[in-house]
């Protein structure tokens, strides 16, 4: 089964305006904190609000001490001044689109005019543009709505920001027949715009739609409404669980789209249940080989294979003899840190990847045996290469283990306590350390020393391998963000991010061409340039939506340090 997923799918600029607002008030703001109704329908993410200390008020009381904030649908002005007179201090979330709408309300309704708001009638933007305009104001939801109001002398047409576009062009189209002097005002978000547009083309080229997000969402209503108007099977889905198999058995090509309060891990969610929908309907080869790659992935043998590769390839490069025991160093090491790493970030993994959680809480003590025996064995491997990388490793051992460690007391007023608090550290370490063991260990082991040439072999590995794990810190980026993990397009933006990211890709290529021409490294550097070239065309691949986020292109990613081995392994057989 082809998947698409649209362009436009997720959170809009109001919704994550207003998600980070609430996520940076702790530490800010003066607790307790709430939002004046939920932020996102997801029981999950009120949870895990809940346990940052930030509340749902669903109700002003008389006297109320804190921050509230205000969600991007806005308000009515005397909620605000409510609000403030009972004690709370307020954040203003509102998103300046509905604001622009607030305003363009207030101006004309002072003026006398009267407005006509195009939305659905208890949708919180609707009753707060309603407050904006006072006694002047008239809902409308239906064509018959609208036909049964009065004739008015000056009236303005809005539209909810989420509102259907088909429907407010047709309510224009009225307004110039019946109505020539109400003013209309085309109030409708350009996210809402192009979504149902996408949504519209993508159900004409798809055989089915899977609509992703809350029921009582009205934009996402209005998309499950827009693709079932095409007459393709259309299922509006909150969570995976509620994915039917039968209602898309058959289907070749299903795109998914969600409103614009559906958390991105749960679109992923999604997408990763609809990979697996053929696979149940296969024989039981093809179950297996789905099962073998995903426990290979969740396990990190794949991961450690990958490393293994990675540190052959510098092993070539750098013209060294010794390979075996670095080689099985490197994969041993990364498979030990990286299931260490998983068993500790169960929290964000309960977004980011359902599955691999749960797989790692069902085989919780088998999995650090794991992590045990790899790391163990990677120091014997270590103690046979030599002192200086055996010395190295433990150091490096040790530092991996105290990453989730608090080495700063509580009580001592720092922020930052765990190697783990230090903004971005996760993605630049675990490309050092990668590096590290690929590139360092074999040329401590060889030649005792490093040299300018292991100083550009490392180099190179650090940035591809950054590049890596960058990528799915972008994928993981609002799980992360909700359990406040500061990863680098936490920081930086995913925009920022991937060019940074695409950076570490040219300068690794650079740097692999000069090896070569520079004769530091082996000629093989120029048939290695592939290597973040392969990853390059992954990453466009993705950005332009022709693989979405799931267990093949986390294979795919992660067979890029597999593959760069076998060029190094051919490569070395025909010299
Ligand atoms: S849909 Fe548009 S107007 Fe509404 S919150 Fe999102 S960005 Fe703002």
């Amino acid at each position: 089964m082809k998947l698409v997923i649209a362009k436009t799918a997720g959170f809009c600029m109001g919704v994550r305006r207003a998600v980070e607002m609430v996520l940076s008030a702790p530490g800010h703001c003066q607790g307790p904190i709430y939002t004046y109704g939920p932020l996102i329908h997801n029981p999950q993410v009120l949870e895990m609000l809940a346990k940052k200390g930030i509340h749902v008020l669903d109700e002003i009381p008389d006297r109320g001490t804190g921050t509230v904030l205000i969600r991007a649908h806005g308000v009515p002005p005397e909620t605000r001044q409510e609000l403030e007179a009972v004690g709370f201090t307020v954040i203003d979330a509102t998103c300046p689109r509905v604001i622009k709408v607030q305003s363009i309300i207030r101006k004309h309704a002072s003026q006398g005019y009267t407005v006509i708001i195009v939305g659905d009638r208890d949708h919180p933007e609707v009753t707060g543009l309603l407050g904006h305009a006072g006694a002047s104001g008239r809902v409308v939801s239906r064509m018959a709505d609208l036909e049964s109001l009065p004739v008015f002398e000056r009236a303005i047409i809005v539209a909810q920001t989420t509102q259907n576009k088909h429907f407010f062009e047709a309510v224009q189209r009225w307004a110039a027949e019946h109505h020539p002097h109400y003013k209309v005002f085309d109030t409708i978000c350009d996210s809402t715009a192009r979504r149902q547009a996408e949504v519209s083309r993508l159900a004409r080229e798809a055989d089915a739609v899977v609509v992703v997000g809350g029921r009582s969402s009205g934009n996402t209503r209005r998309l499950a409404e827009i693709a079932g108007a095409s007459g393709k099977p259309t299922v509006h889905v909150e969570t995976e669980a509620e994915l039917d198999a039968e209602a898309l058995s058959g289907v070749r090509c299903v795109a998914v789209t969600a409103g614009a309060s559906t958390p991105n891990w749960i679109i992923k969610r999604v997408c990763r249940r609809l990979e697996t929908l053929p696979v149940e309907r296969g024989g039981a080869w093809s179950q297996f080989c789905y099962q073998f790659q995903q426990t290979l992935l969740r396990t990190n043998t794949y991961v450690a294979v990958g490393a293994g590769g990675l540190c052959y390839a510098c092993i070539q490069l750098l013209g060294y003899d010794r390979v075996l025991p670095l080689v099985l160093l490197a994969a041993l090491y990364v498979q030990s840190m990286h299931v260490l790493n998983n068993l500790t970030g169960q929290k964000e993994d309960r977004y980011n990847d359902p599955g691999r959680a749960h797989f790692y809480q069902s085989y919780r003590f088998a999995l650090a045996m794991l992590a045990l025996a790899s790391g163990g064995l990677g120091l014997l491997m270590a103690f046979r290469a030599g002192t200086k990388p055996f010395v190295v490793l433990v150091v490096m051992s040790l530092l991996g283990l105290s990453y989730n460690l608090n080495l700063i007391p509580a009580g001592s007023g720092w922020r930052i306590r765990r190697i783990r608090d230090v903004p971005g550290s996760k993605t630049v370490l675990i490309a050092l350390a990668w590096a590290t063991v690929a590139a360092f260990l074999p040329a401590l082991a060889e030649i005792g020393r490093i040299d300018a040439a292991a100083l550009l072999v490392f180099a190179v590995c650090a940035l591809l391998v950054f590049a890596r794990t960058a990528f799915f810190d972008i994928l993981d980026v609002q799980g992360d963000r909700i359990v406040g993990k500061e990863t680098l397009p936490v920081m930086m933006g995913e925009a920022a991010t991937l060019r940074l990211l695409q950076a570490a890709l040219v300068l690794s290529a650079g740097g692999l061409a000069l090896g070569a021409l520079s004769g530091l490294t082996s000629p093989l550097a120029l048939l290695l340039v592939a290597s973040p070239l392969f990853l390059y065309l992954v990453f466009a691949a993705h950005t332009r939506g022709r693989i979405h986020p799931g267990v093949r292109l986390e294979f795919l990613i992660e067979s890029h340090f597999v593959m760069t081995g076998a060029l190094a392994f051919f490569w070395s057989l025909m010299k």
